[in-house]
């Protein structure tokens, strides 16, 4: 386990899920976080008064107000972009304000949270964007919309790497499969058929990703930029 104490740590998109465990991981391990919520107010207040943290209300829809979090929240040490959404459907019928906003909260608030942190990062800082397996891998249909804008992550990463490489800021992209949360429940619709392209036929645990996030924002990861990696129980093997 890492010490974070003295760091400075903003997951955009903390208040459920894959993004609560991170802001948990974080805050047990000594860091002073601060999370973004949207939708769920109550979640949030309940998460931040139990661990410590600071939340505030703010949408990845709207790319100035993710830029003005970043900025406020800043010089950060560790910037983690966990908000997504999902927009899952036949493409021929699906809305395109819904796809539209799914990129802007998928793909544009990961690529303008990014450069915004890096401004004030110091050598050393870590910005780690969840993906999806999906980026690599999609074995069903209904999911074009989802996956493009995971694999835009893979894409950004690379390049975001060897940008800030030089000053000693590393960019990954942590790639989830079937996660237990409200996304995508254990006991789910989807549950089956994503188990049976599994090589471990469960979902895994939200603490199972923020592990994998602490590692790389820890100092055993320094070496480690520009880079996938897959927490996904063999979904895509
Ligand atoms: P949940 O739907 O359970 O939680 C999503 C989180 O993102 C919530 O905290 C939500 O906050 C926040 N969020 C969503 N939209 C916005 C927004 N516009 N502005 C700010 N915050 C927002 O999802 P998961 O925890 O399952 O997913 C987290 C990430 O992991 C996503 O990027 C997802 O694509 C990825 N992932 C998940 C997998 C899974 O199987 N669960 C598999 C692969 C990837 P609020 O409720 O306050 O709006």
């Amino acid at each position: 386990m890492a010490d974070f104490q003295g760091k400075s740590v903003l997951v955009l998109g903390g208040s459920r899920g894959i993004g609560a465990a991170i802001v948990r991981r974080f805050a047990a391990d000594g860091a002073s976080v601060t999370f973004t919520y949207a939708g769920s107010q109550d979640a949030a207040e309940r998460l931040a008064a139990e661990t410590g943290t600071t939340a505030v209300m703010t949408d990845s829809a709207d790319r100035d107000a993710v830029i003005a979090r970043v900025r406020e929240s800043g010089p950060l040490d560790v910037l983690v972009v966990n908000a997504g959404v999902g927009a899952f459907g036949d493409p021929l019928e699906q809305d395109p304000d819904a796809v539209d906003r799914l990129i802007r909260i998928n793909v544009n608030a990961p690529y303008h949270a990014a450069v915004e942190a890096a401004r004030r990062m110091p050598e050393g800082g870590r910005i780690i964007v969840i993906g999806s397996v999906n980026g690599d891998r999609i074995p069903f249909p209904g999911l074009s919309a989802y996956a493009m804008s995971k694999s835009a992550l893979q894409g950004m990463a690379r390049g975001l790497a060897r940008d800030f490489g030089p000053r000693g800021i590393t960019v990954n992209v942590v790639q989830p499969g079937p996660i237990d949360t409200d996304l995508n429940p254990a006991d789910g619709p989807m549950r089956d058929i994503q188990h049976a392209v599994m090589a471990l036929k469960r979902h895994g645990r939200p603490e199972d990703v923020a592990g994998m996030v602490a590692w790389l924002a820890g100092p055993e990861a320094s070496f480690v930029t520009g880079a996938m990696h897959t927490i996904d129980g063999g979904f895509g093997a």
